[in-house]
Parts: C-alpha cells; sequence; structure tokens
C-alpha cells in the first residue's frame, strides 16, 4: 500500500445545523473558498442532508454513523446503502458521542463488517475517555482497535482511515486541549498495532488522523508534530471561515 499522498480534513456536523438552508448555506461557503492545493475534505453531515449537500457542492459526503443492519425493522437507523445512494461515500464509525450512547464493541465490529461488505470506506473513530500515569489509554485504544477491525483482511485496508479523538479533548465539556506529543505518543501506538497485524508496508497508507477541539490555530501544530496525516474536527467545521483557515494550515504543511 502506498503511503499517503494526500491529508485528510473531515468536517463532523454532528446534530448541526438546525435547517437545511442553514447546511447548505454553510456547505457552500467551505466548498467556494477551498484551496487549490487542498488536503481532501469529507463533510460528516446529518443523514436528512445528505442528498441536498452532495447536490450542492463537489466534496465528498460522510455518514456519521451506519446501522449495523443493510435494511430491515430498525426504527430510527438510517443504513449505510441508505446513505450511499443518496451520495455518501464514506462513514464515521465509532465516534465517542455514539459509544457513549451504548455503541459497544460489538455493534462498532458489525459496523466494520457492513462497511466491508458494501466497499463503503469508514473512519474509524478511536480513543480513550480519560488519561492516567501507568499508560491504560494505550490498552483502551488498542483494544478498540482489535475489536472493530478483527473481520478487516489487508484486501479493505484501502477502506480504512482511523482518527484518534481522545474524549477528554473533544466538545465542548474538553477538560484540555491535547498536546502534539500525547497525540503523537498515541498516533506511534495505533502505526504499532496495524503494523503488527497486517505489516508496515501494507498499511502505510493508512490515514491517521486527529480529533479534539482542533482549532486554525492549531491544526498545523497536530499535523506537524503529531505524526498524523489530518484532522476530524467537530464544532469549528460549523463555521466555514473558521474550517477554511484550518484546511488552509494543513494545506501549508
Ligand atoms: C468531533 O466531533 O469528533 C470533535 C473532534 O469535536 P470538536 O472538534 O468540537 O472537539
Amino acid at each position: 500500500m502506498k503511503k499517503v499522498k494526500q491529508a485528510i480534513v473531515v468536517g463532523n456536523w454532528k446534530m448541526n445545523p438546525r435547517t437545511l438552508a442553514e447546511a447548505i448555506d454553510c456547505a457552500k461557503k467551505i466548498a467556494r473558498n477551498i484551496p487549490k492545493k487542498s488536503p481532501k475534505v469529507i463533510l460528516a453531515v446529518p443523514a436528512p442532508f445528505i442528498k441536498d449537500i452532495h447536490k450542492a457542492v463537489k466534496l465528498p459526503i460522510a455518514m456519521q454513523r451506519i446501522s449495523t443492519e443493510e435494511e430491515g425493522a430498525y426504527t430510527g437507523d438510517v443504513s449505510a446503502p441508505q446513505g450511499m445512494s443518496a451520495g455518501a461515500t464514506y462513514t464515521l464509525i465509532g465516534h465517542s458521542e455514539d459509544r457513549a450512547r451504548g455503541a459497544t464493541h460489538d455493534i462498532v465490529s458489525k459496523q466494520v463488517e457492513t462497511a466491508l461488505t458494501l466497499k463503503l470506506p469508514f473512519i474509524l473513530c478511536v480513543g480513550e475517555s480519560a488519561r492516567d500515569k501507568d499508560g491504560t489509554y494505550l490498552e483502551t485504544v488498542n483494544e478498540q482497535l482489535h475489536s472493530a477491525l478483527k473481520k478487516l483482511a489487508p484486501r479493505h485496508l484501502s477502506l480504512l482511515t482511523i482518527a484518534y479523538e481522545p474524549v477528554w479533548a473533544i466538545g465542548k465539556d474538553a477538560t484540555k486541549v491535547a498536546t502534539s506529543a500525547e497525540c503523537l505518543e498515541v498516533v506511534i501506538s495505533i502505526r504499532r498495532f496495524l503494523s503488527d497485524v497486517f505489516g508496515a508496508k501494507k498499511t502505510e497508507g493508512v490515514a491517521i488522523l486527529y480529533g479534539g477541539s482542533v482549532s486554525p490555530e492549531t491544526a498545523k501544530m497536530f499535523v506537524k508534530e503529531g505524526g498524523v496525516q489530518g484532522l476530524l474536527v467537530g464544532r469549528e467545521s460549523l463555521k466555514p471561515k473558521h474550517f477554511v483557515h484550518i484546511i488552509n494550515e494543513v494545506a501549508q504543511v
């Protein structure tokens, strides 16, 4: 597998904005200001907006979660085939907000299996909720990787992107901003996991992203010093000027 050639910046809009009109406006403001030599920019938008945003802008669209199942009696779920038929070409899997609401290791691993069956590229989110001095957080992340990727064969590696998102650094309740050294330590551990399971050469092309309160001020630092090939951005991706600023910072690394 070739090395990661193009950095990736994902905007995770979560359950925002309130209306389709606002969503289209935000997507257009982002799309029209992306620099020519840009990282790959993916918008993870709420399911009801996928189709219209896909029509409005030429950016890849991600689902924020997929059902473990492809169809059936699962009220409230959105299936991967449904999202794909509306224009999504990626999905997030295992976001910490989803895990906090009940997405167990087992569910995450079934979601991965579904994405693999459908050949849907996915961004697997992993990250510890707290840090301790003994380095247990590295084991937590390893366990998440191990259980999520147990059905992944080397031929599937091109579908995989990993986002390291320490839960303590995500969202407005973040306890602190992570440092690039804190990011790098876990990224090295993730690379070691990939290389132990699939081989270093075969996994060189798997991009690892960082997510957790990334701002225009910290974006470049994470990519330059944190060992990642891109970013997963929450709140700031809903502010077109800030998000484009982040994209520009990544483009310059
Ligand atoms: C996220 O939603 O994955 C995220 C990183 O959010 P924020 O950037 O707001 O911390």
